[in-house]
């Protein structure tokens, strides 16, 4: 056979292998003709890669299932525990770390303070989470997925620049790849924190949406037609360095007046600290001292009804939402979840941000899309970051169906 020819064979079958695979995943318990049925692949075909499956754990047989006239088709399903995987989130203070199975339950959880480590430092930290997970492991390991802030070229596995870590033009994934002899893969944390959505959320069919991620930090994930869209440059859906705010405040880019400037948890932060000592009447005015209140200070003033808090809280929102009103327009995807630590605000909060929204998209787009609150509640980018291997590895994932 000619080597192109032989090739060529070996990519269809590995398509057709991730076909199989994520249509059992999404559909099982399901039989033979039924996958046929649903990927347009012949039954000789199917059988043959699910003999390959069957061969390498990664899909199992159930049983009979109900006859429809002829003999009982045996039914098959993707075990949950068939790999395990490895997500890991670099946050700005800690780095967590989990081993999951395919459903995205986790089976172990670590975790590591950064203490203030960048550089190299930081690296030989994270080098050590690993290790420790994976002598936890007992069942055959997919990877490791890691999501992280910053400029990440997933293509290449390279942090382009991420400040906080001083990490520039670092080949992460192929250092840890040696190390660990393990398939690696990296990921913006906002990216990764979509995709945690997405694939184990339980939106049911949805095909697109968007991620807002509101820390410390504020990015949105984009999915589009069940695949993450990270850009041309991988900064697909950094809305938190958009100059929306006449505040003049500097911003850790460089830059000032960004989003980040006045609606991330260090921005609301900052502007009780100033405002506190001016407001005697409020809850803030009475902690300590101006420049000791803390978030949780902000959020319990915020729940007792404080009118400063609230009002530092709603012109966050309001920015906000005037930034999602913008993606709105730029993607018209008609499902927009917030997640991060900002969703403690809750009802209040979003309701600004879908106040806002809509005020500043067309009406109709705006009608039609509906913002909401994320549904996993913790291990977000850690769960994304496993999301990330899966759909790398084995082409499974994403949102419900295949
Ligand atoms: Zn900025």
């Amino acid at each position: 056979m000619h080597v192109f020819q032989k090739a060529t064979n070996q990519r269809t079958r590995a398509i057709n292998e991730q076909l199989v695979l994520r249509t059992i995943y999404g559909r099982a318990p399901i039989s033979r003709a039924e996958v046929a049925r649903v990927t347009g692949l012949t039954r000789t075909t199917v059988s043959d890669v699910v003999d390959q499956l069957l061969g390498s754990g990664l899909v199992e047989e159930l049983g009979l299932g109900r006859s429809t006239g002829g003999k009982a088709p045996m039914l098959l399903q993707v075990p949950d525990d068939a790999r395990h995987l490895i997500g890991i989130d670099v946050g700005d203070s800690q780095l967590s770390g989990a081993v999951v199975n395919l459903r995205g339950e986790v089976c172990e959880r670590l975790e590591l303070p950064l203490d203030g480590r960048n550089g190299e430092q930081a690296l030989s930290r994270l080098e050590a989470l690993l290790d420790g997970l994976i002598a936890t492991v007992e069942r055959p390991l997919l990877g490791i997925g890691i999501g992280t802030p910053g400029l990440i070229d997933t293509s290449a596995g390279i942090v382009r620049w991420a400040v906080n870590l001083d990490w520039r033009e670092l080949p992460l994934a192929e250092r840890l790849q040696q190390r660990h002899q393990l398939p690696v893969h990296i990921a913006n944390d906002s990216h990764a924190a979509a995709l945690a959505e997405f694939t184990f959320g339980g939106h049911g069919q949805m095909r697109s949406m968007l991620v807002v991620k509101v820390g410390r930090g504020i990015g949105a994930g984009v999915v589009l037609n069940g695949a993450l869209y990270q850009g041309d440059g991988f900064g697909a859906g950094e809305i938190g360095h958009s100059s929306v705010a006449d505040n003049h405040r500097p911003c850790r880019c460089g830059s000032t007046g960004c989003l980040e400037t006045i609606a991330s948890t260090r921005a609301v932060v900052q502007r009780a600290r100033e405002l506190a000592p001016h407001a005697p009447e409020s809850l803030l005015h009475a902690v300590a001292s101006p420049d000791g209140i803390t978030f949780e200070d902000l959020v319990a003033a915020f729940a007792g009804g404080d009118q400063l808090a609230t009002e530092i809280v709603t012109d966050a929102a309001h920015h906000l939402g005037r930034s999602i009103g913008a993606l709105v327009g730029a993607f018209n995807v008609q499902h927009i979840i917030l997640v991060g630590e900002m969703t403690v605000f809750g009802e209040p909060w979003l309701a600004a941000i879908r106040r806002e929204a809509h005020r500043s998209a067309l009406a109709l787009l705006a009608d039609e899309t509906s913002i909401e609150l994320g549904r996993l509640e913790s291990n977000l980018v850690v769960l994304g970051a496993a999301a990330l291997l899966m759909t790398r590895e084995l082409g499974v994932s994403l949102g419900g169906a295949g």
